[in-house]
């Protein structure tokens, strides 16, 4: 989502005649995107916006600028304790913060937050053209009406607002006129799309697909509670829809899970994998968990591993529960200690590091279909590229982005695979 937030903004001051620089040494305009789910991300930009004051003393025209969930969260405080800030603008005020930088107030900072009356997209997304890159995101909803205990992503990002199917196979087709083979739909919970405009997923995903020229469509993240079995057909109906599925869990503990407010149980979760791989040949689950939630025993901390081990997850994101101010489960004891969660962290990852381990060796001497992405930083004379599934494959020769191509897998070490195109 910030990925796409900052690709936009870029595309929009390229629009106003601005163009790209190679660093910040080189910037007149620095923006820096930034993530509140946890607190990790948010000092990360802090010790950033030093290194940045540090290169405005030299500049003193330099606009910084702080756009993203902290910017929304924290408005003018990051001003205390980052004083080279010149404006602070949340996901909801991109287009005020291109004003801006376009035309700032001399001398003077701007804050830009708060959703009111905002569209479910805004005029500067809407017309995001791109930067002719063979993948591009295009956004299908914006916000989340989800409200776990645990997420600030409700408060940072607005009430949950569907933009229009045709608007978005617009922007789809948009994308592919200008170079991308590959669209990828977010909505935080995008099994939640188009409730709050007489519209559903099954529909959107009907009309990017048909989309000509885009040889994938993908979209991110199912959410487990509004999961509509109602898509499953449509992966055998289009070539070109990936069958993968964020799906993040959290946890494998109803007890957790009712806390956490996700409303759907353990065996509910597993119903709906085994429905969707039932229903979809090769369709790939991974999926997000948090360790350490309140109140989480050592019993529930088993049936998370449990439910790993039966799900088989390829590839899984895993994080230590931290409190967020405002949140329903701030108020809660936050009753695990600090060194069970990194113990039970580090449990997860590798329980997970043998499924992923175990699925990637099923596909040694199979053959996939292999999107290009780039050359491979860690073997030379090699690319990297996603299967339909998002399995990563490095295979050997001279392959542009966005190509495909068909790979035979070699070996496999945990979460990538080794092939030769055939
Ligand atoms: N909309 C997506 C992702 C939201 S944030 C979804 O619903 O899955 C990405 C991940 O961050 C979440 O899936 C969760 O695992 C993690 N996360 C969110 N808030 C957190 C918190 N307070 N502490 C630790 N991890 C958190
Ligand atoms: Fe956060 Fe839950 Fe919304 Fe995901 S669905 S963004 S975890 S509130």
């Amino acid at each position: 989502m910030n990925l796409h937030d900052a690709e936009t903004l870029s595309a929009e001051l390229r629009g106003r005649g601005f163009s790209l620089a190679d660093g910040p040494e080189d910037a007149d305009v620095v923006v820096v995107f930034t993530c509140s789910v946890r607190e990790k991300p948010e000092e990360k930009v802090f010790s950033r916006l030093g290194r940045l004051a540090r290169i405005k003393k030299k500049k003193p025209g330099m606009i910084v600028a702080v756009a993203g969930c902290m910017a929304e969260r924290l408005g003018p405080a990051v001003f205390d304790r980052a004083p080279c800030v010149d404006a602070v603008a949340g996901p909801g005020s991109l287009d005020r913060l291109c004003d801006f930088i376009e035309n700032p107030v001399a001398g003077g900072r701007a804050v830009f937050t708060g959703f009111v009356g905002a569209a479910a997209v805004s005029p500067v997304a809407r017309r995001a053209s791109g930067d002719g890159s063979h993948s591009a995101f295009v956004s299908a909803m914006t916000g989340c009406g989800k409200f776990c205990s645990y997420c600030i992503v409700p408060y940072v990002r607005g009430p949950e607002r569907s933009r229009p199917a045709r608007e978005v196979a617009a922007q789809a087709h948009a994308r592919a006129g200008g170079g991308a083979r590959e669209v990828t739909l977010l909505g935080q919970s995008i099994s939640a799309y188009g409730r709050d405009i007489g519209g559903n997923l099954r529909d959107l995903l009907r009309a990017v697909c048909m989309v000509p020229g885009l040889d994938r469509v993908r979209f991110l993240t199912s959410h487990p509670a509004d999961f509509d079995p109602g898509i499953l057909p449509l992966f055998g109906e289009f070539g070109n829809l990936c069958p993968h599925l964020q799906m993040p869990a959290q946890s494998g503990s109803d007890g957790v899970l009712r806390r956490m407010n996700r409303g759907y149980t353990a065996s509910g979760y597993r119903k709906t994998v085994e429905r969707a791989r039932d229903e979809v040949p090769g369709m790939e689950i991974t999926s997000d968990f948090i360790v350490g939630f309140p109140g989480e025993t050592d019993a529930d901390f088993r049936m998370t591993l449990d439910l790993i081990e039966w799900a088989g997850f390829r590839n899984v994101f895993a994080f230590k529960y931290v409190p967020r101010p405002g949140t329903a489960a701030a108020a809660l004891v936050d009753d695990v200690p600090p060194e069970v969660k990194q113990e039970r962290l580090a449990e997860l990852l590798a329980v997970a590091r043998g499924t992923g381990r175990r699925r990637n060796s099923e596909a040694v001497g199979k053959t996939f279909r292999v999107m290009v992405e780039g050359p491979d930083s860690r073997r030379e004379a090699s690319v990297t590229g996603r299967t339909m599934g998002n399995h990563i494959v490095a295979f050997g020769g001279g392959f542009r982005p966005g190509e495909t191509v068909e790979v035979r897998i070699e070996s496999a070490s945990d979460l990538t695979l080794f092939g030769e195109a055939v």
